[in-house]
């Protein structure tokens, strides 16, 4: 298992930076026995520059704000108070390079009477890519998406991760890397961690909002897309058109952007470098790191020619 803290870590607990081996959370709470909580998943990242630099924070903490409102859970943050916090808490762990986890969590409550108050914690340590370097062996699962009729699919609910949790493990169980789900409708919807695009004769197609979480990194690689001139589809995806794709990928902050060899018996011809998933990773990379976008055409041309 991951090291996540140490003894001498810090977290931020309602309005406090304390040590994690310290922090305390109610048993009682409402989050721990249903679910109801919500968190948000976000990477800071040391700058060309040397200082570090949380990526899209502002998108992250209206994202958790719109989350919370879902699950009608209060929220009385402001965002530049969290940003604040959060820089605070890499300060104090000596991190640049890291991944930031802010959990809003129900105060004690049994029933289903609506919450009063509730509590935020922001954890951060180091993480490698979620779903590693390599390129991926994908195995759509039986276990689909929720119903959005019945979840609040565009909300980061840590329920919603028993989903997720259970495709990815049956995926890996079935001796696979990683699950991608379907929808209700039967329609290609994500991973259980990521988004997912596919490329369909040179288009990169990503399944629309309405059975996904909308990431904020599906949304860096749309306008990655309009800035080096790769053309994108939002549509729904049917499983039968991988078949005749050439190339595939997982998006989100813990994964960044890695590459999938296959789904199910369907092996991408392409080779990985030749993709324009390959060339959005490069680009990703060097936005995360600081690079304005406008140069990022010139620099993975650059990189190309290499
Ligand atoms: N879908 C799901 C189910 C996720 O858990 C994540 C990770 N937050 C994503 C997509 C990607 O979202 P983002 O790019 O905002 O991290």
């Amino acid at each position: 298992m991951a090291s996540y803290y140490h003894d001498e870590s810090y977290i931020y607990h309602n309005g406090n930076l304390v040590k994690a081996k310290d922090a305390r959370i109610d048993l009682y709470s409402q989050t721990m026995h249903y679910g109801m909580g919500v968190f948000e998943g976000i990477r800071s990242y040391r700058q060309q520059d040397g200082s570090t630099a949380i990526f899209k924070a502002t998108e992250h903490f209206e994202r958790l704000r719109q989350s919370a409102a879902a699950l009608h859970l209060p929220y009385h943050w402001t965002d530049e108070e969290l940003i604040a916090a959060t820089y605070q808490v890499l300060k104090r762990n000596d991190l640049q390079d890291a991944y930031i986890r802010p959990l809003l969590y129900a105060p004690s409550n049994m029933s289903f009477q609506p919450n009063s108050c509730s509590n935020i914690a922001i954890m951060a340590w180091e993480m490698q890519p979620f779903l590693g370097n390599q390129l991926l062996r994908v195995h759509i699962s039986d276990i689909q998406r929720p119903n959005p009729q019945a979840f609040q699919m565009h909300a980061k609910a840590v329920g919603h991760y028993v989903n997720s949790i259970m495709a990815s493990q049956q995926a890996k169980s079935r001796g696979y890397d990683e699950a991608l789900l379907l929808d209700n409708s039967g329609h290609i919807a994500e991973g259980p961690g990521a988004n997912f695009f596919l490329q369909i004769a040179g288009k990169l197609v990503t399944p629309a909002a309405g059975n996904i979480l909308p990431g904020i990194t599906r949304a860096t690689v749309l306008e990655l897309c309009e800035a080096l001139d790769i053309q994108t589809e939002v549509r729904p995806i049917s499983p039968a058109e991988i078949a005749g794709a050439e190339s595939a990928f997982f998006c989100g902050t813990a994964a960044e952007i890695v590459g999938i060899a296959s789904i199910d018996q369907h092996s991408f011809s392409m080779p990985w470098a030749q993709t324009p998933g390959a060339r959005l990773q490069q680009a990703y990379k060097a936005l995360v790191q600081g690079a304005p976008i406008y140069q990022l055409n010139e620099q993975s041309e650059i990189a190309e020619t290499k």
